[in-house]
């Protein structure tokens, strides 16, 4: 996506080879426009696979899930990463480590939100070494209800979530995906093939 592509360079910071920070419009400030389009592209990409739920991961995965699910028309789920006094029965759990945080979490839904009737999207903003997303799937599959995808904003190329997922035949659909940032010049794989 190229607007996508766009904003990157012109508002992320590389702040190591490994890590992007997108504070600006996806990770602290949020623009809401911007993620407005982050959300039709998904559900263009995945409008004809009749999915019935969005599962994400709280915070950053929530606005571009929430974005998604409004053009899809259907109802999003965030997996939370801290037990909650209102949320103790009925939880389906799974551990996760965390790749900006260094530790592992136990994150968990509610089994009254997804069950085995529904076809599922996983939203988040960024893929790494696919911690996260492979902790949601878990949590899909614990629920019986069939993974349809993974859409990701960025995909950090260079690390190796991505074959990890494809390797295991999911659907991975990234708006970007950086292929190095070494020192501080972010180039995407597009780029990488021309
Ligand atoms: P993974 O689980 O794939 O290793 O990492 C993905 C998760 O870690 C995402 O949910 C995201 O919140 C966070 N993350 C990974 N890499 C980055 C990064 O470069 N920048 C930011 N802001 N978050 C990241």
């Amino acid at each position: 996506m190229k607007a996508l592509q766009e904003k990157i360079r012109t508002e992320g910071r590389a702040l190591s080879e490994d890590v992007l920070k997108v504070d600006s419009f996806l990770n602290h400030q949020i623009d809401p426009v911007f993620m407005q389009e982050i959300g039709q592209e998904f559900a263009r990409r995945f409008k004809d696979e009749n999915i019935t739920k969005i599962i994400t991961l709280e915070s950053s995965g929530i606005t571009p899930a929430v974005m998604t699910g409004i053009e899809l028309g259907v109802q999003v789920v965030f997996a939370r990463k801290s037990k909650s006094l209102t949320l103790q029965d009925g939880l389906i759990t799974s551990s996760v480590y965390s790749f900006t945080k260094e530790e592992s979490k136990e994150i968990s839904i509610s089994s009254d939100f997804i069950n085995e009737n529904d076809r599922v999207l996983v939203i988040d903003d960024f893929l790494a070494n696919g911690q996260a997303a492979l902790g949601l799937m878990q949590m899909v599959a614990k629920a019986n209800a069939q993974l349809v995808g993974i859409g990701i904003v960025i995909e950090k190329a260079f690390q190796n979530g991505g074959m990890k997922l494809r390797e295991n035949d999911v659907r991975v659909e990234s708006l970007a995906q950086i292929s190095s940032m070494a020192k501080g010049k972010i180039t995407f794989v597009e780029e990488e093939a021309l």
